[in-house]
C-alpha cells in the first residue's frame, strides 16, 4: 500500500525544536548554565500553554463543558498559539471527531488502535485521508466566536510572533537572550507539545477503566500530573460534557481547580457537572460486569450470579431512592413556603436513604472484591 504523503513542515518543526531541547539545552546548560529567571519563567510558559490547551481549547471550546469571560478566552487564544497546536477551531474540530469516533482507525484522526507513535505524533506528520483539513461543519458555535475566529485568521503570525516573542521580552529583561530563547522558548514547547499529546497516547492505553470499557481511553494518575488533570481519561469519554476530569478531591486536576477558581471571580460561569448518580450508575455497572466476568469460571457460578444481580438490583434501587429525595430536597429548598415540620420529616428520610445506601455500597464492595 502506498503511503500517505509526509507533510515536511510538521517534520521539520518537530525535527527541528527536539534537536534543539535534546541537544542544544543540555549542551548550553553544561557550558553557561541557566539561571532561576529562565527556570521559573520556563515553568510559567509551560504551565500558560498547557492551561490554554486543557482549560481553553479543550474543555472549554471543544466540549463547551462552561462559559468564559472574553478575556479569559483572549488568553486561551494567545496561549493556544503559543502552544503551537494549530488554531482553536482546527484543533476543536478534531478533537470532536476524536470523541466521535473513539478507536476507529479510519476516522479517529488519532486512533490509539493505530498504535502509540501514530496517536501521540505519527498521525501529524503524514496527510493521512481525513486527518488533515477537517471540515469545520462540527465547530459551527466556534465560527460564531469571534476570539476564535479571529485566532484561526491570525493564527500563523500569533504563533511567531508569541513563540519568538515572548521568550525574546522575558531574555531582555532577563539579560539572556540566548538562555531564555533555549528554555522559555524551545525546551518549553517541546516538552508543551508532548505533556499533550501523551492524551492521546499513553491516556489511551496506560491505566485503569472504572467508568467504561467501550473504549480505549483510561484513568491515570500519574499522567494527570503531566497533562494538567486530563489524566482522568476514561471519566472524561464518557461524561464529556463535565467540567470536571479527576472528579473526586484529591485526584490532581489543576485544570478544574482553575475553572472553579475563575467561577469566584466572575471570569467563569455555568460550570457543568454529570449527576453524580449517572457517575455511580455508570462505576457500579462496570463492577457488575468485571465481576460477572470473574465468576463465570467458578463452579457455583450460577449461585454467585444470582447473587450479584440481586445485590445489584438493590444497590440501583437505592440509588435511585437517594437520589431521588436529594432532588426533592434541594428544591425544596429553595421553596421557602415548606413547613417546618414536613422539612423535618423530609431530612429525616433523606438521612435515612444516605445511610441505606451507602451501607448497599459497602456491602456491594465486599461483594465485588469478594469474588475478584
Ligand atoms: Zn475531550
Ligand atoms: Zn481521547
Amino acid at each position: 500500500m502506498k503511503q500517505a504523503p509526509i507533510i515536511w513542515t510538521n517534520v521539520l518543526l518537530f525535527s527541528i525544536t527536539t534537536l534543539f531541547a535534546a541537544i542544544g539545552v543540555p549542551w548550553y546548560a553544561m557550558t553557561v548554565g541557566f539561571g532561576w529567571a529562565e527556570i521559573i519563567a520556563t515553568i510559567i510558559c509551560l504551565g500558560y500553554c498547557g492551561m490554554s490547551i486543557t482549560a481553553g481549547y479543550h474543555r472549554l471550546w471543544a466540549h463547551k463543558t462552561y462559559e468564559a469571560h472574553p478575556l479569559l478566552q483572549w488568553l486561551y487564544a494567545i496561549g493556544g498559539a503559543f502552544a503551537l497546536q494549530n488554531s482553536a477551531l482546527h484543533w476543536s474540530a478534531d478533537h470532536r471527531v476524536h470523541h466521535r469516533h473513539v478507536d476507529n482507525n479510519d476516522k479517529d484522526p488519532y486512533s490509539a488502535g493505530r498504535g502509540f507513535w501514530y496517536s501521540h505524533i505519527g498521525w501529524m506528520l503524514r496527510d493521512y485521508p481525513g486527518v488533515e483539513k477537517p471540515d469545520y461543519n462540527n465547530c459551527r458555535d466556534l465560527q460564531k466566536n469571534q476570539i476564535v475566529m479571529w485566532q484561526h485568521r491570525n493564527y500563523l503570525w500569533l504563533t511567531i510572533a508569541t513563540n519568538f516573542g515572548i521568550p525574546l521580552l522575558l531574555g531582555l529583561i532577563s539579560g539572556n537572550i540566548i538562555g531564555m530563547l533555549l528554555s522559555a522558548g524551545v525546551l518549553r514547547l517541546v516538552l508543551s507539545h508532548h505533556f499533550t499529546f501523551f492524551i492521546n497516547s499513553l491516556a489511551h492505553i496506560w491505566g485503569s477503566q472504572p467508568y467504561t470499557d467501550q473504549n480505549s481511553a483510561r484513568d491515570n494518575g500519574v499522567l494527570a500530573f503531566l497533562t494538567y488533570g486530563e489524566g482522568y481519561h476514561n471519566f472524561h469519554h464518557i461524561f464529556e460534557s463535565d467540567y470536571r476530569n479527576g472528579i473526586k478531591w484529591y485526584q490532581f486536576d489543576p485544570t478544574k481547580w482553575f475553572i472553579k477558581t475563575a467561577s469566584w471571580l466572575g471570569l467563569t460561569r455555568n460550570l457543568r457537572v454529570v449527576p453524580e448518580e449517572r457517575i455511580a450508575q455508570a462505576k457500579a455497572k462496570m463492577q457488575l460486569q468485571r465481576a460477572i466476568a470473574k465468576v463465570k469460571l467458578r463452579p457455583n457460578a450460577d449461585q454467585l450470579l444470582q447473587l450479584l444481580e440481586q445485590e445489584y438490583e438493590l444497590l440501583m434501587a437505592r440509588m435511585q431512592d437517594y437520589y431521588q429525595l436529594k432532588k426533592q430536597l434541594l428544591l425544596q429548598r429553595k421553596d421557602k413556603l415548606v413547613a417546618q415540620y414536613q422539612a423535618v420529616d423530609f431530612k429525616q428520610r433523606y438521612s435515612e436513604f444516605k445511610q441505606h445506601l451507602q451501607q448497599q455500597q459497602q456491602h456491594w464492595q465486599r461483594l465485588v472484591t469478594a469474588v475478584s
